[in-house]
C-alpha cells in the first residue's frame, strides 16, 4: 500500500473514533455556505436529526393549530395539499403503504419519495432551481407543473 492509502485508512479509523466519542452530543446549527436545502422545525434550522424527535414531529404532534401548518402532521399536510377528502383518508391503508415502501429497494424508495413530494427534475422544479427558463415538458411541450404530468403525459414516447 502506498502512503495515501495508509493515510486514508488512518483517517478513517480516527474519524470512526471521533464519531464514537461524540455521537451522542447535540450538533450546533451552523449555516452551511451554498446549501440548497434546509430543514426547519418550529423555526429552528436542523443541522442533524434526532430520529425519535423527528418521528414525533412528523407523526405525533400535539396542539394542532388549524391555521399554523407547522403544527400539522404529515397526513394533515398531504390531505390539504392533494385535496384528499377526509372520508377517503380513512380508507388509505397507511400500514400497508409503510410496509410496501420499507420492503422496496432503496432506489425505488427514493424515486417514490421524490415523485410523491414533487422534489425532482420535472419542468417546474428545474425552472425553480434555475436549471432552465421554462417548465415545458420535453416530450409533449405542455406546462410540466408537477410530477403528475410525468405519469399523465400524452406524448407517444412517454
Ligand atoms: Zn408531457
Amino acid at each position: 500500500m502506498d502512503i495515501w492509502t495508509l493515510l486514508n485508512i488512518k483517517m478513517d479509523i480516527r474519524t470512526g473514533e471521533y464519531y464514537q466519542q461524540h455521537k451522542d452530543e447535540a450538533c450546533p446549527n451552523i449555516a452551511i455556505a451554498n446549501e440548497s436545502l434546509t430543514v426547519w422545525i418550529d423555526e429552528e434550522k436542523q443541522s442533524c436529526f434526532d430520529k425519535q424527535m423527528l418521528c414525533n414531529k412528523v407523526f405525533a404532534r400535539t396542539g394542532k393549530v388549524e391555521k399554523d401548518k407547522s403544527t400539522w402532521t404529515c397526513k394533515d399536510f398531504w390531505k390539504e395539499r392533494e385535496i384528499i377528502p377526509k372520508a377517503a383518508m380513512e380508507y388509505i391503508h397507511w400500514e400497508a403503504l409503510k410496509k410496501a415502501l420499507a420492503n422496496s429497494p432503496q432506489g425505488t424508495q427514493r424515486w417514490i419519495l421524490k415523485h410523491s413530494t414533487g422534489q425532482c427534475g420535472v419542468g417546474q422544479m428545474l425552472q425553480r432551481w434555475k436549471y432552465q427558463e421554462h417548465s415545458l415538458c420535453p416530450r409533449c411541450g405542455e406546462q410540466d407543473k408537477t410530477t403528475k404530468h410525468v405519469i399523465q403525459c400524452q406524448a407517444v414516447d412517454a
